[in-house]
């Protein structure tokens, strides 16, 4: 298990209210924050968050590969931290299965977050699934809005995305503002690779989503995700035929982000 130093955080700019817009300052000291820690180990940087943004950090995770290894580090570096999922009523049984193995393991709870209408009511209402239809008012309605609401009264949430995993998330900064959630973002494995994440994985026993080792290089929504061959980014295989590789929460963050 990789020993953490303790990075002191530089003083900030005060964050914005909320609804507010943040100062040219605080964008700046995001920038040059985020470029300080770009040499930080991830758990360096989990340990940064949680001395600069406690209480008010939070992190969301699907469960990939990557947020586990964040979620079993929390205990150690960053124990106050409010987890949250986006619970769509549309994930794998195996993805559920997953949030009780690592509260098992770590004694952290990620509490599942529902949209407002069940998948029941939701399909009633647009007169079928709207995955097929429409994913990226699917998404919005039963991602993004339960994320704006997690949002409130918190300062920062945490993700798991790496800039290789698409070329959409590319220019991901470790720490930036994101606008759509009027909150900073870190993103402690921005800069790491797959096979460090799979390798840490394994070497350290986390448990991971066993959709994986059936071929799913990428799990979200079971109507949206398919196994793939390997081939091109980590995104194959979500909303296969379709242009969308997104749902949205990761594609608008200021400092250079995307
Ligand atoms: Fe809906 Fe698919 Fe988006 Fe899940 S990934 S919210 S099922 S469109």
């Amino acid at each position: 298990m990789s020993a953490a130093h303790k990075l002191t955080p530089a003083p900030s700019p005060p964050l914005p209210t909320q609804g507010d817009d943040p100062s040219p300052e605080l964008l700046a000291h995001l920038a040059a924050e985020s470029q300080r820690l770009e040499s930080a180990t991830p758990d360096e940087i989990v340990a940064w968050a949680h001395e600069t943004f406690a209480p008010g950090l939070a992190m969301g995770t699907a469960f990939g590969p990557e947020g586990c290894l964040i979620l079993s580090l929390l205990p150690r570096l960053a124990p106050t931290t409010y987890v949250f999922n986006l619970d769509t009523g549309y994930q794998f049984q195996q993805t559920l299965d997953l949030r009780d193995r690592i509260a098992e393991k770590y004694g952290v709870e990620v509490e599942l977050l529902q949209p407002e209408l069940t998948v029941p009511e939701y399909e009633a209402k647009h007169g079928g699934p709207l995955y097929q239809s429409n994913p990226d008012q699917c998404c919005h309605d039963r991602k993004i809005k339960v994320l704006e609401r997690a949002a409130v009264g918190r300062t920062a949430w945490m993700s798991g995305i790496r800039r290789d995993q698409s070329p959409v998330r590319a220019k991901q900064p470790l720490v930036a503002w994101d606008r759509k959630f009027g909150l900073v973002k870190v993103s402690p494995l921005a800069n790491a690779t797959k096979q460090s994440v799979w390798t840490r994985l394994l070497n350290e026993g986390v448990p991971y989503n066993p959709l994986h080792d059936e071929g799913y290089p990428s799990v979200g929504c079971w109507p949206c995700t398919q196994k793939a061959d390997g081939e091109g980014d980590e995104r194959a295989g979500r909303w296969a035929g379709k242009q969308k590789t997104e749902c949205g929460l990761h594609t608008v963050a200021d400092g250079g982000g995307i």
